[in-house]
């Protein structure tokens, strides 16, 4: 066996990570195990995690009910391909995922990842506006700053900037963006917030096929709470253009904003929606994209009749046993009031940071604390720092941040808490 230097000089040499240079890399930590909030490195430390492995790890690590429905389907089959085949994994999962989304979702499309969820949905909506005859509408509106994932669709409807646009200039498809929502979470939203979507969606609507955005919370693109007054005008200017509305709760949905969905804030329902992360708690890569009947039906009844994707773990029952499981502990949540708690906690813990000289500004939503910095950090310092105080948190850019896992007590979010003061009052 290697030893722990050999196996990290051998990752360096030879692995890649995310958004990470193979020449320089920076240093990755070496985890041996990781329990309920706790991840476990090689040489003992135990770090209380504040990421949830990006979004996903809502009940915690190493959860005895989702071990338990692994290793009952992993006995029965692990996989099975889902062309003229069904399992009682995936059915039983469609009828819970379409018992708790919002109104009008009637279809589920299941895929391997977040991003492909995301080159799904847009599929999907060119596929109705060709089964419609409309094939003028081929592009899509998306507000700047979002993030979908890093496919080559998803890619170039996230953020012009900060999404690899200029890298990859010519061979992403052209998209319409929009400004940001500038409202905050609570405020409300005015005429002119919205002026710029107005116009694009009224000068362009025979070409637009959709808008996509992340309802409530924009995740990696900034972390950014707006006004649910924006995406309630979204829903109604998108039915006044015949525009057709993809909300991607990849990161929002399950919780993590307090409600169950981001859409829920608003009260509103998309016609395209696609969910991950959370749905196998964090177990393995899967995502699900749901759509309406009106959708669905379009979709299938123009050439060439079906929806042109299929990809070989599609509906992989090992995944939807485990999300069966993970749904199942979501719904005896009271979401509420567990998600309203680390909530406050975040709130009055995160208060001290507020107005810091390096401090530009703090936000919390439901179980995602931001601390937004005048300055990008130093990540291997930053992340040495983390791990010196016994915590799991990885900034990007200026943005410190956290969400922890639903289940986090009291004391672990309060150490989770001082960690973030402490870093970020003495950064270099
Ligand atoms: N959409 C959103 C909102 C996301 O946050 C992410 C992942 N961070 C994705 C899409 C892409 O998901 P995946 O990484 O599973 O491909």
């Amino acid at each position: 066996m290697m030893t722990t230097k050999e196996m990290l000089d051998y990752d360096r040499q030879h692995i890649w990570h995310p958004y990470t240079s193979v020449i320089n890399p920076l240093p990755a930590y070496p985890v041996k195990r990781a329990e309920g909030v706790y991840i476990e490195l090689e040489d003992g430390t135990r770090l209380v995690d504040g990421m949830s492995s990006w979004w996903c790890v809502v009940h915690g690590y190493n959860h005895p009910v989702l071990n338990e429905a692994v290793e009952r389907q992993v006995r029965d089959m692990s996989h099975v391909m889902f062309g003229g085949l069904t399992h009682r994994p995936a059915v039983e999962l469609a009828e819970k995922l379409l018992g708790m989304a919002p109104e009008g979702m009637n279809h589920v499309f299941y895929c391997d990842s977040g991003s492909v969820a995301v080159e799904v949905a847009m599929k999907m909506a060119l596929q109705y506006w060709h089964a419609a005859g409309q094939d003028t509408k081929r592009y899509f509106v998306a507000p700047r700053r979002g993030y979908h994932g890093d496919t080559w669709n998803a890619m170039s409807v996230c953020d012009p900037v900060t999404g690899m646009h200029s890298i990859f200039r010519g061979t992403l498809p052209m998209q319409f963006f929009v400004p940001r929502p500038e409202p905050r979470y609570g405020e409300p939203c005015r005429a002119e917030d919205l002026e710029e979507l107005r116009t694009c969606v009224k000068n362009n609507h025979t070409r637009i096929a959709a808008m996509i955005l992340e309802p409530t919370v924009q995740g990696t693109g900034g972390m950014w709470f707006y006004s649910v007054d924006y995406l309630r005008e979204v829903r109604r200017l998108c039915d006044e253009y015949g525009i057709l509305l993809i909300c991607d709760e990849i990161a929002t949905g399950f919780g993590r904003t307090g409600r169950l969905w981001g859409v829920s804030h608003a009260g509103i329902s998309p016609d395209i929606m696609c969910v991950g992360k959370a749905i196998t708690g964090g177990y393995m890569s899967f995502a699900a994209v749901m759509t309406t009947n009106r959708v669905a039906v379009q979709v299938c009844s123009g050439e060439p009749g079906v929806f042109m994707h299929g990809p070989t773990f599609m509906g992989n029952p090992l995944a939807c046993a485990v999300a069966n499981a993970s749904l199942d502990l979501i719904k005896g949540y009271d979401i509420p009031v567990m998600i309203g708690r680390i909530e406050a906690q975040l709130r009055k813990e995160l208060q001290p940071l507020q107005g810091m000289p390096n401090v530009e500004d703090v936000r919390v939503l439901g179980a995602i604390g931001v601390v937004e910095l005048k300055n990008p950090v130093d990540m291997a310092w930053i992340q040495a720092a983390f791990v010196r105080e016994g915590v799991w948190v990885r900034p990007f850019g200026r943005l410190v941040y956290t969400m922890p896992p639903f289940v986090i007590q009291e004391k672990e979010l309060r150490k989770l808490t001082k960690a973030l003061v402490r870093v970020v009052s003495n950064l270099r």
